[in-house]
């Protein structure tokens, strides 16, 4: 099965047809790490997590890079600024990233590169493009020559005139176009700078994810992705490079959309954010990953309390569904979507609707349709909970595990219990008391409940049994 996706560089809707066959190669720029990360950056990691799962749910088995660029101009200000180095301050941020991470439920990239690991090829890089006339040297390093590619601007869409006018008015005045973009930067005194034929100093931004990105997947890799703000200039500037080494490079490009506060994009710099672990703390995370699933990926996404709260009284829905579906049933512990990708073969093997499967994929499909996909989940979880009520205990089965392995393959899991652990140990119990209570054993049930309760949970009894709550 192939996924539609739209591709900036075409303007419309691409088969991702991978280079090799049931192997998706994709890399998306991680973040930089001088602050704490706000919610626009919890929506460029979720969309790309949800994408990376939808593949593996289709049996393609991805390659998934994201890097961290771990020393640049605001990391350098703010290490000057509190009088520690830069790579303490890098470590710092990137920690509380990875933890911002871990609550969201995104699945760690198979590679994470840093920049600082790979400033000796990133030399190597722009010295070739420096010896093919690319690239020229200026006082403060050397910068890339965009006039000297001739589809400059192929991700922007707009006319390079009209980019050249809105290009920010650059410190240095001797650069031969505004476009024109940094590759060295020669280090002025107490900055952090490693050496290089052009003197000591570091590499300019745009070079580390080209260089990464081809050396870890190799030419003509599938899917590139990152931020709607990424497509320019960073993207093109990569791509530029790119043809500068003369490698082929990204075959599909692909951007998600802005958070926006009152239509506005959210952004550091305007100082309108709301940051990850204050919502994380809070929220319930995966309020968030529902809010995300629940705007189109390249749409704009406003974030509001009353959003917030009615995507977590949609997951209590999802919850209370999956509590009294696992005390029912015998189906063995679902896998950690933390660190196991489930797969269409897998859902099928669990006893999932076929049918319940092909809806969803078909939304999934069209270009990553997650706000149809889940539509279809809660539906599907509006029947299972009516087929319980009737009594229906198969048809409730076969629809709650549908919905249970769908939400799995768009990484969320479920609070069956409260929090608390429900074990193969506590499973049995309950089976036993159900078992005790059909043979009318009442004192059985008794002992059996008290032995639950003992365990910490509030015992119910209902039309399908025995129910647990945690307290
Ligand atoms: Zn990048």
């Amino acid at each position: 099965m192939v996924i539609n996706l739209y591709d900036s560089a075409t303007g419309k809707q691409e088969n991702i047809v991978p280079r090799r066959l049931g192997e998706i190669s994709m890399y998306v720029c991680g973040p930089t790490v001088y602050d704490v990360p706000h919610l626009g950056h919890g929506r460029f990691a979720l969309v790309f997590d949800i994408l990376r799962r939808y593949m593996e749910f289709l049996g393609d088995r991805v390659r998934y890079v994201s890097n961290i660029t771990d020393i640049d101009d605001k990391i350098i200000t703010r290490a000057q600024q509190e009088g520690r180095s830069y790579a303490e301050v890098a470590r710092e941020f990137e920690d509380v990233w990875w933890s911002a991470m871990d609550s969201l439920g995104v699945a760690r990239p198979d590679d994470i590169p840093h920049a600082t690991e790979y400033v000796s090829l990133m030399v190597d890089a722009i010295g070739e493009m420096v010896d093919k006339g690319y690239a020229y040297e200026i006082s403060d390093g050397i910068y890339f020559s965009t006039d000297s590619i001739s589809e400059y601007g192929l991700l922007a869409h707009q006319r390079l005139d009209k980019l050249r006018a809105g290009a920010r008015v650059e410190e240095n005045d001797e650069k031969r176009s505004q476009l024109d973009f940094a590759l060295w930067k020669r280090a002025k005194v107490g900055e952090p700078s490693w050496p290089s034929p052009w003197g000591e100093g570091r590499p300019g931004w745009h070079t580390e994810c080209v260089v990464m990105s081809l050396g870890i997947l190799g030419e003509g890799f599938d899917i590139h992705g990152g931020g709607a703000d990424l497509a320019f200039p960073h993207h093109e500037n990569e791509r530029a490079q790119s043809i500068a080494l003369g490698k082929s490079f990204a075959r599909h490009w692909v951007h998600n959309g802005w958070v926006t506060v009152g239509g506005e994009k959210m952004a550091k710099s305007l100082g309108n954010y709301t940051s990850l672990s204050d919502f994380l703390s809070r929220s319930d995370p995966r309020a968030y990953r529902l809010l995300v699933l629940r705007s189109h990926y390249r749409s704009p996404m406003e974030v509001t309390p009353r959003t917030v709260s009615d995507a977590e009284e949609s997951i209590t829905r999802l919850d209370l569904l999956m509590r009294r579906y696992r005390v029912t049933s015998d189906v063995a512990t679902f896998p950690d979507p933390a660190t196991t990708f489930i797969t269409m073969e897998d859902a099928l093997q669990m006893g999932a609707s076929r049918d319940g499967l092909d809806e969803f994929c078909q939304h999934m499909d069209d270009d990553l349709d997650t706000p149809g996909a889940l539509a279809g989940v809660f539906e599907l979880a509006r029947k299972a909970n009516s087929a319980f009520d009737a009594g229906a205990t198969e048809d409730a089965e076969r629809l709650a595990v549908t919905v249970q392995v769908l939400c799995n393959a768009l990484g969320f899991t479920f609070d069956a219990t409260d929090g608390k652990e429900f074990d193969e140990e506590t499973r049995k119990l309950v089976q036993e008391r159900d078992a005790a209570r059909a043979a009318r054993d009442w004192q059985r049930a008794d002992v059996l409940r008290d032995e639950l309760m003992r365990r910490g949970w509030i015992v119910e009894d209902t039309p399908n049994g025995t129910m647990l709550r945690g307290r």
